[in-house]
């Protein structure tokens, strides 16, 4: 641990508008792999190779068949754990005011979160690629692959691949509430996509405390972040907001 659960819990229960950028981290202890660090699904697949939209574009029923039947797999399965419930339990106290995601799993709002910023996209609809149309994913039939839509259209997950751009409204209202925020949470995610990872940076240059939970460090740690907890986010979120409550 670099810093300590009580620094953590004294700056969030003085501040005044926390925001949390999350990332597939904070949902390993539901039984979601995440892409990078130990376990992770890179170390068996190439994301280049099946996680960039001109593969997809190419083959998708490749995609489906190395990358998203895995995702759907585990994301069919897959709760809430104590690390959202910390989230959760933030927000309720008033203090938490939104989290920018780049899970696309849905589990924080599967968890009560009411303010989320899915900034890579969501697995939870598709769109057909040729007429637009959108579908929730149960609806989203799998007895060949890939999906297709009523027009024939090939059927994508509505998540951000890699060659693809953040939503613009999504980016702006992430940057607006990074630059606003007089502490940013930041939990399980090894900070090298962009642009989410600039998100701390704009927090610390405007001002706000960096507070990270991982269970590795990143290059954020003992740079950007003021505090970082080593360990799982369940773990040390349930630990965070226990110390938080003693203070108020
Ligand atoms: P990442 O896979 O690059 O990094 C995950 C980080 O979490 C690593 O630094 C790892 O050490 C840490 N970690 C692992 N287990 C942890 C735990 N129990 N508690 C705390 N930290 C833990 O994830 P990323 O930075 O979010 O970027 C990857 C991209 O992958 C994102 O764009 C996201 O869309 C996508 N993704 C999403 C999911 C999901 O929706 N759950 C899962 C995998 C990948």
């Amino acid at each position: 641990m670099i810093g300590t659960i009580q620094h953590a819990a004294a700056l969030l229960s003085a501040c005044r508008s926390a925001v949390a950028l999350t990332g597939a981290g904070i949902s390993v202890e539901s039984g979601i792999p995440p892409f990078r660090g130990k376990g992770g699904l890179w170390e068996k697949i190439d994301p280049m190779e099946y996680a960039h939209i001109d593969a997809y574009k190419r083959d998708p029923e490749a995609v489906w068949r190395v990358l998203f039947m895995e995702l759907k797999k585990v994301l069919d399965k897959a709760l809430p754990n104590a690390g959202h419930a910390g989230l959760r339990d933030l927000e309720e106290m008033g203090i938490l005011k939104t989290i920018v995601t780049q899970n696309i799993d849905g589990l924080h709002q599967k968890s009560g979160n009411r303010d989320v910023i899915e900034f890579h996209g969501t697995f939870a609809s598709h769109s057909c690629m040729a007429c637009e149309r959108r579908l929730d994913t149960s609806q989203v039939l799998l007895e060949t692959l890939p999906p297709r839509c009523a027009c024939n259209g090939i059927l994508r997950p509505d998540v951000i691949m890699f060659g693809e751009i953040i939503p613009v409204d999504h980016l702006q209202r992430a940057q607006i509430l990074a630059a606003s925020c007089d502490v940013m949470l930041v939990v399980g995610t090894s900070a090298t996509v962009q642009p989410a990872a600039y998100l701390p940076v704009i927090a610390k240059r405007n001002g706000a405390a960096v507070v990270e939970i991982n269970a590795e460090p990143t290059p954020l740690t003992g740079n950007i972040s003021d505090v970082t907890l080593l360990g799982k986010a369940g773990q040390v979120l349930g630990d965070l907001v226990a110390a938080v409550r003693r203070l108020r």
